[in-house]
């Protein structure tokens, strides 16, 4: 099944689950405040989750006909409890770390919501987050799951919301928002738009 967005109700689930894991973190992990949220931290005290940085080929070679079409962002092996990041993607000046922390997110996102308990592959393709300029594409429901989970855990719900105003954010409340959060102008965007929609 193929989708442009979740429903808000959905929305809401995603919302509360991420909510509850929040509140679990051990403070000397994070503290529920302090920004930007340590995703990395959290994928290793809390999940248990190795951060590693690999090649685009190395990905590859591991999903082999699972491949999704273009670029691989990350990967969740939960057989071996790793998540790989596209260590191309992570080295770009400009947007790499936001990325490699959006993916962090998505793939705990997996971690969290899907896993069978069998070792498995899950992936995140490069468009998952951003799609085309032309409009928003359709994904696989885990997907957009996945994509929503990060989000939601990279800005929290509670201290992302209380930076809005009536109309939303300005292109320098915007920037501002994304440091603090050290994510990208469209997630931070995204996440915005997200936020007045369940509010
Ligand atoms: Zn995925």
């Amino acid at each position: 099944m193929k989708a442009a967005s979740l429903e808000a109700g959905e929305i809401d689930r995603i919302e509360s689950e991420v909510g509850e894991i929040m509140a679990a973190v051990p403070a000397k992990v994070w503290d529920g405040r302090s920004l930007p949220v340590p995703i990395d931290s959290i994928a290793r005290e809390v999940y248990g989750l190795k951060v590693r940085q690999v090649s685009h080929d190395q990905m590859r070679e591991v999903v082999g006909e699972l491949a999704v079409d273009g670029i691989m962002s990350g990967l969740l092996l939960t057989g071996i409890g790793e998540i790989w990041v596209n260590e191309w993607e992570a080295s770009q000046p400009e947007w790499g770390p936001q990325r490699e922390r959006f993916t962090i997110g998505h793939e705990l996102g997996h971690f969290a919501m899907h896993q069978t308990g069998r070792p498995a592959i899950y992936c995140r393709a490069a468009d998952a987050v951003e799609p085309d300029a032309d409009g928003p594409s359709a994904h696989p429901v885990p997907e957009l799951e996945a994509n929503t989970f990060s989000a939601a855990f990279l800005m929290p719900a509670s201290l992302v919301r209380p930076e809005l105003g009536p109309d939303g954010v300005d292109g320098d409340r915007l920037k501002l928002l994304m440091q603090r959060f050290d994510s990208s102008a469209k997630a931070m965007r995204r996440r915005v738009e997200t936020l007045r929609l369940i509010a």
